[in-house]
């Protein structure tokens, strides 16, 4: 569910009419909306009433927007973090440094000290010789590290190759066969407490059984791992549960997820950790984009709008659908491409698609682009970056503002020997 509906024929965004954002801010534009972010947030951790002891990490890398993280940090949710550059996007909107997990397959030692100095809650071990260097690190500062191991627990999510992060031959975590010797070799070392396991398997899943089949491995590992004398207090389930990109789409709700989480880790005894990241941010935001031309085409037009795949780059990275809406529908539909400005073939949104009919000038928004959509903005074909605006009721404010191709310019030079 969300806030974006139509009122006497104009797309609103909560309160207030796209129109009045564009003509105030321009296209395109990426606009969030605060009540459907609650609304999600809350809606996660009620669906999680049955778990007992949980910690709700946002996954910021999906919209790490600061005024989107002050909505969630009011909500009382931490935040996952997978560099330096997005923990201190997390402390800067107000979250405690105790409620933040660090992960990252690659985080640098410099990561690793500052996450340390900040002292962030949970840093999840890539690998056993991060845990060696972490260690000694912390020990160096005579600081504890709270960490946890994150497993590879092979199961395909059977979602979209590019986003599946829990089979063998992907790059992360450890293999759940060797979980075991990694926790004797670093359980004792000074400067760490390794409390526990974490796994990721992907994301936009739309199915539990992986999920469950992915929890079930990591209960049998808690087990084992107790057998064998260490003290397990904590278990990060990740993220993951996919959103309905397409009107009717049905998904997996969060109640649905909780319940299953609620019966498979019934007798785990541990805190549990939570990572959702599209399932908060997605549909809490829109593309607004203008049509610059309707253009002839063999079969059917390209609408060509000036939004393009720098600005949203899911449907040319993962071959993703958004939903493409008037903003002022007259109830007609026409068959259509709809593309973008840039000089790709892959900057096509969609083909052949039955959308509202738009004439060049109009307004029209891509729907559930509230994550990994603005940030994973290019400046690609030297276009500006997308500025951001976030509704609230009746009122809006940018909250990240269109950097222009002038300043990405102003920021090259010609080195003197080429100077004229
Ligand atoms: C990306 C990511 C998430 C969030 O995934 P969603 O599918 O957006 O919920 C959570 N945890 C880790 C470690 C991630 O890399």
């Amino acid at each position: 569910m969300d806030h974006f509906q139509i009122i006497q024929g104009v797309m609103h965004a909560e309160q207030v009419p796209l129109p009045v954002i564009a003509e105030a801010v321009g296209t395109p534009v990426y606009v969030y909306s605060t009540a459907t972010l609650r609304r999600h947030a809350r809606v996660f951790r009620e669906g999680l009433a049955g778990v007992p002891r949980k910690h709700i990490a946002y996954a910021i890398k999906a919209n790490p927007n600061l005024a989107v993280l002050r909505v969630l940090a009011d909500e009382g949710y931490g935040a996952d973090v997978v560099s330096a550059g997005e923990m201190r996007r997390a402390l800067a909107a107000g979250m405690k440094a105790g409620d933040i997990v660090f992960s990252g397959v690659g985080k640098t030692r410099e990561e690793l000290a500052a996450a340390l100095d900040a002292g962030i809650g949970q840093i999840n071990l890539e690998l056993e010789e991060e845990g060696h260097v972490l260690a000694e690190i912390a020990a160096s500062k005579g600081m504890t590290a709270h960490a946890v191991l994150r497993v590879n627990p092979d199961v395909d999510a059977g979602t979209h190759a590019k986003i599946s992060t829990g089979r063998k031959e992907n790059k992360f975590g450890v293999p759940i066969s060797e979980a075991r010797s990694m926790f004797d070799a670093l359980a004792g070392l000074p400067g760490l407490s390794l409390e526990g396991v974490a796994i990721h398997i992907g994301s936009q899943l739309a199915d539990l059984a992986p999920l469950e089949a992915a929890y079930r491995r990591i209960g049998a590992l808690v087990e084992e791992l107790r057998a064998a004398g260490h003290a397990i207090t904590r278990v990060d389930l990740g993220g993951g549960l996919g959103v309905p990109y397409r009107a009717g789409d049905v998904l997996p709700s969060p109640a649905d997820y909780g319940a299953m989480v609620a019966r498979v880790t019934a007798d785990w005894d541990v805190e549990l950790m939570f990572e959702p990241g599209r399932v908060i941010a997605g549909n809490a935001g829109v593309l607004m984009t203008r049509v610059i031309w309707v253009k002839p085409g063999v079969l059917n037009p390209y609408v060509i709008v000036d939004a393009a795949m720098n600005d949203l780059a899911r449907p040319a990275l993962y071959d993703a659908w958004h939903d493409f809406a008037a903003v002022r529908p007259t109830g007609e539909t026409m068959m259509a491409n709809i593309a973008g400005p840039v000089c790709e073939t892959g900057d096509t949104f969609a083909m052949n698609r039955e959308i509202d009919a738009v004439r060049s000038g109009d307004l029209a928004v891509f729907r559930t682009a509230g994550a990994y959509g603005a940030t994973m903005a290019s400046t690609y074909n030297s276009r500006g970056l997308v500025p951001e605006v976030l509704v609230d009721g009746d009122r809006y404010a940018v909250v990240a503002d269109r950097i222009e191709p002038a300043t990405i310019l102003a920021a090259e030079r010609v080195p003197e020997w080429l100077a004229r």
